[in-house]
């Protein structure tokens, strides 16, 4: 495979690489990139405003959460410190210790990985402001790099469909960055900030995960590139991915890449080509494109993030129309401590409490549930599995839920999941309520 070549020009510049969810060493561009500089200081920081609650009153991140990011975080560190190089992780206010190192390690260069997000925005907005160094985005979140889609953000059509359509008549997704043997040396002033960092130990408490669970998720690169391997050359099961990806129990009915996706462990484009080398050796067929459509419907909603920016956040969405401005405690009690009455919400409602995990056509249902039968505020929903879910991406959560509030980019806006009809279908006999309720 040949590799992707950078337009950023690092050469003899001091720079200081700003990891967000792209914790890995394969596929990416900053790193590959670091060779050619003088100095590199790879750091990562925690918002001290994760800890705070969050305006409907319950936490941003689980414990579990925490715990696969810290173990991504070490494993991390430890391959930097193998190629000559460090990671040095923080906890605080984000843009007071970036310009901080700016100033402590005389940078010119500030890389990051652009997160269409209010708060990640505004991070790297306050730096700007302060500083007039060179900044530049690193692209490894979405499968298709921005500068190749064929029309502008402002023109992404209104529909997945039609974005799909157009994106695979001549779909570009670029080669992976190599891999390097060599990092730039560390600023030799990095010492200073030693004070500042985070003993990201703290984060890896013992918790107990149900057994019954479809995912026990360490965290990543290795464990992510092991399960990319054992689900495609393997297993094989991908092939029949589009066959298995409703069902609700076990670990293999779909891939579960998304806790490695959602921190960066796994890099879609790596996953992108080895589904290619996988149909080549194996035969393509349509469950090996269904899982390139799924991420063609990841990417769409990091674009959409991009175009509406903080409208993904709000009670009315992208078209101003969700009818339930309530928020009742009594009924989100029900619902997030599973006690609604309705057998199947409440089986999946537990599964997530208690993994951190739930099957797409359970995360359809709980949200249409509380959406059209509780008829509740949605962003109460989407904050609850902000705080549990452990493959939390902003974009997906905040978009997948607009859509199924019928204020995202669905064509039908009145789509109902029918829970009855939905369990009697998906869960016909009855065993994954019972594997949660009994
Ligand atoms: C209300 C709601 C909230 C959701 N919140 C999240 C979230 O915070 N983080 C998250 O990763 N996924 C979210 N999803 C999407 C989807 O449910 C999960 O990605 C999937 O269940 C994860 O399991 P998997 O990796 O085995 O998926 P697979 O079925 O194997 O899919 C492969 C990958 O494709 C992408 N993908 C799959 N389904 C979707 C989708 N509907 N939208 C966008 N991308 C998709 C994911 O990256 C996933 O890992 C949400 C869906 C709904 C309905």
């Amino acid at each position: 495979m040949q590799t992707t070549k950078s337009e950023i020009n690092i050469s003899n510049k001091n720079v200081l690489y700003l990891f967000r969810n792209d914790l890995r060493i394969h596929d990416n561009e900053a790193l590959y990139l670091s060779q050619f500089a003088k100095t590199f200081l790879p750091i990562y920081i925690i918002d001290e405003k994760e800890d705070e609650l969050n305006q409907f009153g319950f936490s941003r991140i689980s414990k579990q959460r925490k715990k696969i990011r810290a173990h991504s975080l070490l494993e991390l560190k430890s391959k930097l410190n193998k190629l000559g190089s460090d990671l040095f992780i923080f906890k605080g206010n984000v843009a007071n210790i970036i310009k901080d190192l700016i100033i402590t390690n005389d940078t010119n260069l500030l890389l990051y990985q652009n997160i269409e997000a209010e708060e990640e925005l505004r991070h790297i907005d306050d730096v700007k402001k302060y500083t007039s160094i060179e900044i530049c985005i690193v692209n490894c979140k979405s499968l298709i790099v921005n500068e190749d889609l064929p029309f502008n953000i402002s023109n992404l059509p209104s529909m997945f469909t039609a974005f799909r359509k157009i994106v695979e008549k001549n779909l570009v997704v670029r080669d992976t960055f190599q891999h390097y043997t060599q990092m730039a040396q560390l600023p030799t002033e990095h010492i200073k900030i030693h004070t500042q960092i985070y003993n990201i130990y703290e984060d890896i408490e013992e918790i107990e995960i149900d057994r019954r669970t479809s995912v026990f998720i360490k965290g990543g690169e290795q464990e992510g590139l092991n399960r990319l391997n054992y689900y495609l050359f393997e297993s094989k099961k991908i092939s029949n991915y589009k066959q298995t990806r409703n069902e609700l129990l076990g670990p293999d009915y779909s891939s579960k890449f998304s806790s490695y996706l959602s921190y960066g462990s796994l890099s879609p484009r790596f996953i992108y080509h080895e589904i290619k080398k996988y149909e080549s050796i194996n035969g393509a067929n349509e469950s090996t494109y269904w899982l390139v459509f799924e991420l063609l419907w990841r990417d769409y909603f990091i674009f959409l993030s991009k175009k509406f920016g903080n409208k993904i956040f709000q009670l009315h969405g992208l078209d101003n129309k969700y009818p339930y401005e309530n928020i009742s405690k009594e009924i989100f009690l029900k619902w997030s401590e599973f006690n609604t009455g309705n057998d199947f919400i409440d089986a999946n409602m537990k599964e997530l409490y208690l993994t951190g995990y739930m099957s797409n056509r359970g995360r359809q249902n709980v949200a249409s549930y509380w959406c059209k039968d509780l008829k509740q505020d949605w962003r109460v929903g989407a904050s609850w599995f902000e705080y549990l879910l452990i493959d939390y991406d902003v974009h997906i959560n905040w978009c997948n839920w607009q859509y199924i509030a019928g204020i995202g980019v669905d064509p039908r806006a009145d789509r109902y999941f029918n829970t009855a009809k939905q369990a009697a279908t998906y869960d016909p006999n009855n065993t994954y309520r019972k594997h949660w309720l009994q």
